[in-house]
This record gives structure tokens, sequence and C-alpha cells, in this order.
């Protein structure tokens, strides 16, 4: 006997209960991984889901889709989840008001070429200094 108690349930991790994820990569084909090598994206706008891994044995990127069932399996499993959404600008309704458009420099353009157009542009901007 060498006195060492043998390793309780053969778990490498201290009492950490520790999912395994198969997932394939594209050069190495099937690989074991554990949620902390995981991460899963879900895109708050459509629902759309994918995980990426750095793979262990070419040390690659991977990223594959995923189904909202997949995802829910791998966050149950204790996969981070990165939540996304899409650039707000491409679904956003316009804040500003209509863009200056080519008839309003026309008409500025128009102003600027008739008599008194100083006058008539301080008469708009507020006029009290013209005395
Ligand atoms: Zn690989």
């Amino acid at each position: 006997m060498g006195g060492e108690p043998p390793e309780p349930g053969g778990d490498p991790w201290n009492g950490e209960p520790v999912t395994t994820i198969r997932a394939s990569c594209p050069a190495c084909g099937d690989v074991q991984l554990t949620a902390a090598d995981v991460t899963v994206r879900l895109c708050a706008d459509d629902d759309r889901g994918s995980y990426c891994f750095r793979c262990p044995g070419c040390a690659g990127r991977v990223v594959k889709d995923a189904s909202r069932r997949v995802v829910d399996l791998l966050v149950a499993g204790g996969v981070r989840l990165d939540v996304w959404s899409l650039p707000a600008e491409l679904s956003e309704p316009r804040r500003e008001g209509p863009s200056f458009s080519e008839a309003d420099v026309d008409e500025f353009g128009a102003l600027l070429q008739s008599d008194g157009w100083f006058d008539h542009l301080a008469a708009e901007v507020g006029g009290s200094e013209d005395r």
C-alpha cells in the first residue's frame, strides 16, 4: 500500500462537476471540451444561436451554429452565455429630422442671390440688431 487514498470517483476536479461537451473541429474531428472552453452566443434580436470554442487539438477557433435547443443545453451545462444585439443603427428608427435635402440647398442658394439677403437672414434670426 502506498498510503495514498484513491481519488474519489475518478473526477479530476475537486468536487466540481464537469460537463464534457463533444464538439467537432473541422481539422481534428471530434474533440472533448468542458463548459469553460466554450462560449455560447445568442442574438437577442432573432434568436440565432452559435457557439465557439478553441480547439484543444489544433488551437484553432471553431464557430458553429446552434439551435435554440442546443443553446439551452449548453447553458444548462454551465457554458457562458453571451447575448448580443445587432448594431442599433440597423433596426432603430431614425431619430433625426429630415436630412438637409437638395431643395433646401436650392432655397438657400436662391436666398443668397437675392438682394438684401443679409437683411432677410437677420430678420429670420431675430433682426433686432439693425437699427
Ligand atoms: Zn482542431
